[in-house]
């Protein structure tokens, strides 16, 4: 065998990618990573007339393990896409109006004997005491108080292990992912895709741009966004609609000037109909209105939106529409949806980046050669549909428990018939605060309870085994609790001293 070039010839040698959004240039930039671009060409085809959402905005902390995966320096990476810190996301009127609630990136407390310290907590509600839930979490304590600090040296203190995501403008992360793709030698193609051509056997056989030219590939990667060019206009895979359990399926998003203060978390205010967002930048703050138009009409909602911005609107009003569910297989034959193109579930707990990073991954693991088999593509998409059918879930959770009924459309999603999966995880909290994460869904029992508690879901008990600690010295394990994310938060600037003395410094 020839050692300089050792590959099977069974290997794929051709990728393309069509889109060039996020996901097309978050697929690109991690293939270029770790396929050597003289073994496999990877050819990306956008069409800067068509564009892109333009919105993902606000991430969760997995987006920092990718890009540690392709060894983008983070405060370079900040600079560049205009990002600022984020510790959790607070929900304002969702379980009620004049309510707000905070789902943190970080834990509660310390668990004690083995036990989730929340149910200590919720036993000592019981108890007559009411000390704030955040007051055990520094990302929540620090969220709230518009502080931020990356992890410091500090020996057994919640300092060292502050858990982060970022915001940041999304079509800057393309574009930064497009120059680190490029010197990696993955080829663009700024052209828009007219005819997918099929072969016999229903694989995509090679793609007729507008400029007149073919282009062929063993394996194609559709990132189109929401028509989903190559997996459902052309292959015609099936659509499975979600909209009966998550209603919105439009949003206006407009960018406004900064704001005096640079909240370290992402605000969800829910209306009348549906919720609007609230995400501060560096340069400027993104607001968005996610709705149903069968409750809403554009015209009211683009007023909502530009009524409650808090500082001056910046350029036009970005119109978006969408069916909530997902693609039946993410994976046809030799074309794999990831983005939009393989399904949405709207961005409340800023899930869709995500979605498209574990796809990627997934995509290494169950990496195909020209055979295709068909087991691994099975696999591949049964562990997507669990991944986005268990977010599906989360989301749904925040708007069936709730007690507005200020609308027609919260006492419909109040009444709603929900997920038997859903349905049962709620069952089993109500009864002794018991949450289970199963297998590798994305949100741990810490996210689910933020939530459930939240939205005012009240168990009727609390974990048995938390009676075999005597009352009083959990409660003084409490205290300490306390104590320590007091004093830790004095030693935390504020977002806005991080930002121009740790990040703009760097520069
Ligand atoms: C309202 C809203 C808010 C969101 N907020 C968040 C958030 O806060 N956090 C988060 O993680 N996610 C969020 N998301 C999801 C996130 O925006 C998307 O997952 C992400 O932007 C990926 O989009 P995409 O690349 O799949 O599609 P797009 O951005 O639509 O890109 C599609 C690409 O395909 C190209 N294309 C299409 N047709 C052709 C053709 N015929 N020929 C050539 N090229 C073509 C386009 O030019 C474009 O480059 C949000 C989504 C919406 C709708």
């Amino acid at each position: 065998m020839n050692k300089n070039n050792s590959m099977s010839k069974a290997s794929i040698k051709k990728i393309i990618i069509v889109g060039g959004g996020t996901a097309g240039w978050m697929t690109a930039a991690a293939l270029a990573k770790v396929i050597k671009t003289t073994n496999c060409a990877i050819t990306l085809i956008e069409s800067s007339d068509i564009g892109t959402v333009s919105v993902g905005e606000a991430t969760i902390p997995q987006i920092r393990e990718f890009n540690q995966m392709l060894g983008i320096e983070e405060n370079d990476f900040l600079n560049a896409t205009n990002g600022t810190f984020k510790l959790g996301i607070e929900f304002i009127n969702w379980k009620k109006t004049d309510h707000s609630y905070m789902h943190p990136f970080g834990g509660y407390g310390i668990n004690m004997e083995g036990i989730q310290f929340y149910q200590y907590w919720l036993k000592s509600l019981q108890y007559g005491e009411n000390s704030d839930l955040l007051s055990y979490c520094l990302e929540g304590t620090a969220a709230k108080n518009d502080r931020f600090t990356r992890p410091l040296n500090v020996a057994n203190s919640p300092l060292s292990t502050m858990n982060y995501a970022f915001h940041f403008d999304a079509t800057l992360y393309a574009q930064y992912l497009r120059k680190y793709s490029l010197a990696k030698g993955v080829e663009r193609v700024d052209a828009k895709v007219t005819k997918v051509t099929l072969k016999k056997d229903g694989f995509i056989d090679k793609l007729t741009l507008d400029n007149g030219e073919e282009h062929g590939a063993d394996l194609y990667i559709d990132c189109s966004g929401f028509k989903g060019l190559l997996i459902e206009q052309a292959m015609h895979t099936g659509f499975e609609d979600w909209s009966h359990w998550l209603p919105c399926n439009r949003a206006v998003a407009q960018a406004s000037e900064k704001a005096a203060t640079l909240n370290p978390y992402t605000k969800a205010t829910a209306q009348a109909v549906g919720w609007q967002w609230h995400i501060p930048l560096q340069s400027r703050t993104g607001n968005g209105y996610v709705y149903a138009d069968s409750y809403i009409s554009d015209d009211e909602a683009v007023h909502l939106l530009q009524k409650n911005m808090k500082t001056k609107a910046i350029g036009e009003p970005n119109f978006l529409r969408w069916t909530t569910g997902k693609r039946r297989k993410a994976w046809n034959k030799n074309c794999v949806a990831i983005g939009l193109s393989a399904g949405f579930v709207e961005p409340l707990e800023s899930t869709g980046l995500h979605l498209i990073q574990s796809a990627i991954l997934r995509l290494f693991s169950l990496f195909p050669d020209k055979n295709f088999h068909q087991t691994d593509i099975d696999a591949y998409n049964a562990h997507t549909d669990f991944d986005i059918t268990r977010i599906r879930d989360f989301i749904i959770l925040h708007y069936k428990a709730t007690q507005r009924d200020d609308s027609d459309f919260w006492n419909y999603c109040r009444n709603m018939e929900i997920p038997q999966t859903l349905s049962d995880k709620m069952k089993l909290y109500q009864a002794n605060g018991r949450i289970f994460r199963e297998n590798s869904e994305l949100f741990n029992e810490i996210s689910w309870f933020s939530v459930l508690h939240g939205q005012g879901i009240k168990p009727d008990s609390y974990h048995p085994m938390v009676d075999h600690m005597p009352l009083d010295e959990m409660l003084g394990h409490m205290a300490r609790m306390r104590g320590t994310i007091t004093e830790s938060l004095k030693r935390i600037p504020s977002h806005k001293e991080y930002i121009d003395n740790v990040i703009l410094k760097s520069k």
